[in-house]
Order: structure tokens, then C-alpha cells, then sequence
């Protein structure tokens, strides 16, 4: 593994959704760079607390500690806020990045998979955004630390950009994250708050193992990716970390797409 640069030091993040595929990369990545992480979780507290384990025992990283809540639910992400400050002082970067997919196509599709996707996807990335700011705000500048107030990175997808059939409540959540993320960077951006998204493409994690585990989806996936290789959750790790850096520090209100390539029309690679 690659030394890390220290870029991230005597900062706090949170990571949501940091037990599994690509918030346990990003959170690892941070908490390599220096920063103190709070590992997320709403389920498997065990595998929660093993991840923050392992990057408090590295001394290349800052401190970790497992955090319960549910994103989408109000009181529990004022409390993980809290809990967040109570243990670290305050939040310098926030990460949303708890997501799910209930698919169906539409005319199957019932409320309640609507309304989740929607609560966790959506509300959750609002919550988390809200408390983050309440806190830089209440805060104020660490120049010691960074030269913005505070960098929330949202977790988008492709899917922002790329319809989705069978998928239209993932789709409309992930497209509502960008105006929510542009929105806050026009209100915001003035008190030094930089808030963007990355939009993976493809990356081999849980949310899509009935796609990688199988080699047939796998090859029909390829053909859409110019890059010919399925994502790892490393390859959003540092994207978030630099995003979080003050190396990136003039970005504000953007989205990173990290996809190989996926949003360049691979269609039309043979001439359409
Ligand atoms: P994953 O299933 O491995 O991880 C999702 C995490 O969110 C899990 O830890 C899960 O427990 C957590 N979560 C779900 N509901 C929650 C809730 N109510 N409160 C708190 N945590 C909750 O999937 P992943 O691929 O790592 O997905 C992470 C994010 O990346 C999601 O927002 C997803 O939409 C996005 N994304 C993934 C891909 C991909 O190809 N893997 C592509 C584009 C975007």
C-alpha cells in the first residue's frame, strides 16, 4: 500500500454506511490520511467495529470509533453528530455515503421501496449535509487544519446523469443528490464550506455482487465501461481523500465521476 501524505491530519470525518464496500475504503483511506474517522453503521456492529480497529491500531492513521444510526432517521443522525463531537471535538468532513437499492420495474414498484431508497438515499444525504453545517458553522475556521470551514463529499452514482430502467427510485435519488449538493455549495460556499460529489460507475462491492459474480454479467458489464475493468472501492477512497484535502480546495459544487469512462457513451465507441 502506498505511505500516505498526512494531507488529512487533526481533521474528524464521518463516513455513513462505513461497514461495507466503498464507506469502508473511503473511511480507511482518511482515517490513512491522518484524519480521525467515525465508522457508521446501521447493521453488523461487529464488522463496524473490526474497521475501526484496524486503522486506531495503525499508527500511519488517525483514531476510529463505531458509530450506530440510521441515516434516515432525524434524532439518530443529531445524535450521531453528537456522539461524533462529544469524542473528537468536532466534524471537519462529512461523507454521506449510506445508499440501497430496491429495484422493480415501475408500474411493480410499491411505495414503501419508493420511500425508502428515497429516505435513505436522499433524506439521509440531507440529514447528515445539515448537522455537518450546523457544526462548521458553529465551529469556525481551523486554519491550523484546513483552509475551508468544513467538505462534505456526497456519494452520488452514474446514475445522476444515466436513466435507469427498473431502478427509477435509485435514479431520482441520486439525481435530486446533485441539485441537493449544487444547491448547497451556491448557499454555502461564501462561509468556505466546499461541498461536491463523487459518482462512481461500477465498483465491485455488495450493492451489485449479482453482477461480478457472475461471469456472463460481468462480460455484458465490460462492454460498458471504455476502460474495460470493473471500479474497487479504492479507486472512490482516494478521490474522497483528495477531494477532503485542501489540495482540491478551489473545487466546490462539482461531481468526480470515477467510472472508467461509463458516462462517455461507450455505445458509440464503433462508430454507434
Ligand atoms: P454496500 O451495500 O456495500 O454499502 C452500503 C452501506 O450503506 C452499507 O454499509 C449499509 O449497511 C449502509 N446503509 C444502508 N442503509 C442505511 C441506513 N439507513 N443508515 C445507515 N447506513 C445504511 O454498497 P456500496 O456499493 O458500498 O454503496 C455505497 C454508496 O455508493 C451508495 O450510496 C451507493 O448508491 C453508491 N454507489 C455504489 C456503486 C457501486 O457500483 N457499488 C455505484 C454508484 C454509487
Amino acid at each position: 500500500m502506498q505511505k500516505p501524505n498526512n494531507r488529512l491530519a487533526n481533521q474528524t470525518c464521518i463516513v455513513t454506511g462505513a461497514n461495507s464496500g466503498i464507506g469502508e475504503a473511503v473511511a480507511t483511506a482518511i482515517g490513512r490520511d491522518g484524519a480521525n474517522v467515525v465508522i457508521n453503521y446501521v447493521s453488523h456492529p461487529e464488522i463496524a467495529e473490526e474497521i475501526a480497529h484496524k486503522i486506531s491500531i495503525d499508527n500511519l492513521c488517525g483514531d476510529a470509533i463505531a458509530i450506530k444510526c440510521d441515516v434516515s432517521k432525524e434524532s439518530e443522525v443529531i445524535a450521531l453528530f453528537k456522539q461524533t463531537i462529544n469524542h473528537f471535538g468536532t466534524v471537519d468532513i462529512c461523507v454521506p455515503n449510506a445508499g440501497l437499492q430496491r429495484d422493480a420495474a415501475l408500474h411493480e414498484m410499491e411505495l414503501k421501496d419508493w420511500q425508502l431508497v428515497l429516505d435513505v438515499n436522499l433524506t439521509g444525504q440531507f440529514l447528515c449535509a445539515r448537522e455537518a453545517i450546523r457544526e462548521f458553522l458553529h465551529r469556525g475556521m481551523r486554519p491550523e487544519v484546513s483552509r475551508s470551514l468544513g467538505k462534505i463529499i456526497q456519494m452520488s452514482s452514474v446514475h445522476q446523469l444515466i436513466p435507469w430502467a427498473g431502478h427509477a427510485n435509485y435514479a431520482a435519488s441520486k439525481g435530486a443528490i446533485n441539485m441537493l449538493m449544487q444547491s448547497i455549495c451556491q448557499e454555502y460556499a461564501s462561509y468556505k464550506i466546499r461541498c461536491n460529489s463523487i459518482a462512481p460507475g461500477a465498483i465491485q462491492t455488495p450493492i451489485n455482487k449479482n453482477v461480478w459474480g457472475n461471469p456472463e454479467a460481468l462480460n455484458d458489464l465490460n462492454k460498458l465501461i471504455p476502460y474495460k475493468r470493473i471500479g474497487v472501492p479504492e479507486d472512490i477512497g482516494s478521490t474522497a481523500v483528495w477531494l477532503a484535502s485542501d489540495e482540491s480546495e478551489y473545487i466546490n459544487g462539482t461531481t468526480i465521476f470515477v467510472d472508467g469512462g461509463m458516462t462517455c457513451y461507450p455505445g458509440f465507441t464503433t462508430n454507434g
